[in-house]
């Protein structure tokens, strides 16, 4: 049996008060300034010996933490190790590209894979140190609004139908009370979050119930898409309408600022003749307050919907296979529409919110090469044609399909495909496509090879 795997739930506070609020605030700064601590000290090379024990000691020893209760105090500091551990894991992700990219010989390159999962290896590998030495920058605390308890800091109880969250305080034996939309029990290790007066209590439970990420073993790969927000290996599409809510604003926008442009030229003339009425045209016809409030309900409308669309793919599969969203490959030409119309606000949201969810229920995200997947055809191998939503496989099989669909399927693909592994750079990408689908095709028809033989002088051209 595979061990249950845990999955964060969030609870938020209902109608806290203000002073209550303030004292939270004030245990989250002072949290805050352990965590700044720790990371100077130890978040870098220097400090990666750091084990909770002797830090702690060392802490205590020069008298740090007075002023805060103990147990807060420790909770912060191991929570703060572990966000080191995971800035310089992240690190390593970098320090692997390059060694892709450098290092040519296989053996050597896995010799240097190995080394540098295990902190005392690569430590004491000059190569290795230099390596991470470039790409494993200082880290900064930039949490100041956290505080993280562990079971025995708080108790949740409800009283006349109820339910609060109560914590220790900085005043010995006083306790917070916070009430919670929730009556769910909450157990381990939490996290509170403080924003805009509001408490985020965040949990975690087993991934047993019927909010966890799909069956073990399923597998999806998906495609960013326009007009939905995403489309998956199935043929299914996700965060329907998206695309016409993004539209419908850029050409409100575009409208929008023609007229306050041809106000503002009016604007420039009427300053001299009529200063006052140019002031009331300012203020009546060129405010930003409307445009403002405007922009967040947009933006709170598209939220919801890439969301919901992250929520709808995590619940099917375990894994999820995608492209990072945070990169434009320039490769995909044929995406280009699509790559343009999202902005980068957009694709950034789309990637923080798989991401965000899967971390939330379980799921994990393997990010993938996804280096000409939309110009492929899923079936034959062969390079074919976009033409809006769909994909024409023109010159092999002639298959005609959605082209996010059949994107979709191509990323799924890369994930065991070790040969197109995640830092090959697109140009090589594209010599082995022609490659495999010259093999495969070898007895095809003779028009076919012609095709062929002109893609493959036109990437070595290119
Ligand atoms: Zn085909």
């Amino acid at each position: 049996m595979k061990k249950a795997k845990k999955v964060t739930r969030i609870a938020y506070s209902d109608d806290l008060n203000h002073a209550k609020y303030e004292a939270l605030t004030e245990i989250a700064v002072r949290c805050g300034s352990v965590r700044t601590e720790v990371w100077h000290n130890y978040g870098s090379i220097s400090g990666l010996d750091a084990k909770f024990r002797p830090v702690r000691d060392s802490f205590l020893a020069a008298g740090h933490i007075k002023n805060l209760p103990q147990r807060i105090w420790r909770a912060t500091l191991s929570d703060v190790l572990g966000d080191i551990k995971a800035n310089r894991e992240a690190a390593k992700i970098n320090v692997n590209s390059y060694i892709f990219r450098n290092v040519n010989d296989k053996n050597k390159r896995q010799e240097l894979f190995k080394s540098l999962k295990n902190d005392s290896v690569w430590i004491n590998n000059s190569y290795g140190r230099r390596l991470m030495r470039k790409y494993w920058k200082h880290g900064k605390n930039h949490t100041h609004n956290q505080i993280v308890l562990e079971p025995g800091s708080y108790k949740c109880f409800s009283y006349q139908g109820k339910n609060y969250i109560e914590i220790i305080s900085l005043t010995r034996g006083k306790r917070i009370a916070i009430p919670i939309g929730t009556g769910y029990p909450i157990t381990g290790q939490i996290r509170l979050i403080l924003r805009s007066s509001q408490v985020e209590i965040h949990y975690t439970i087993d991934n047993t119930s019927e909010n966890a990420c799909g069956l073990p073993g399923s597998k999806l790969g998906i495609d960013k898409g326009y007009t939905e927000a995403f489309a998956d290996s199935h043929g299914v599409f996700y965060g329907e309408g998206l695309g016409q809510i993004l539209s419908n604003e850029t050409d409100f926008l575009n409208k929008k600022y023609q007229k306050r442009n041809k106000i503002g030229a009016i604007l420039d003339k009427l300053k001299e003749k009529n200063p006052k009425k140019a002031k009331r045209i300012i203020k009546h016809n060129l405010g930003r307050q409307k445009l403002d409030r405007r922009k967040k309900k947009h933006q709170g409308k598209v939220k919801t919907i890439i969301f919901t669309a992250a929520n709808n793919i995590i619940g099917k599969a375990e894994t999820v296979v995608c492209e990072d969203l945070t990169k434009t490959f320039k490769s995909k030409n044929l995406g280009k529409t699509t790559n343009r119309r999202l902005s980068c606000w957009v694709k950034g949201l789309m990637a923080s919110a798989i991401d965000t969810v899967a971390s939330r229920r379980g799921s994990r995200v393997v990010l993938v090469n996804a280096a000409y997947t939309s110009q492929i055809c899923y079936q034959c191998g062969c390079f074919g044609k976009r033409t809006g939503d769909k994909f024409h496989c023109t010159s092999g099989c002639g298959a005609v399909m959605q082209a996010d669909v059949n994107a979709a399927i191509n990323i799924l693909a890369r994930l065991h495909d070790d040969e197109l592994h995640r830092w090959l750079p697109f140009t090589k990408v594209k010599q082995i496509l022609l490659e495999r689908y010259r093999r495969s095709d070898e007895t095809a028809h003779p028009e076919l090879q012609l095709q062929l033989q002109k893609l493959s002088t036109e990437s070595e051209l290119s």
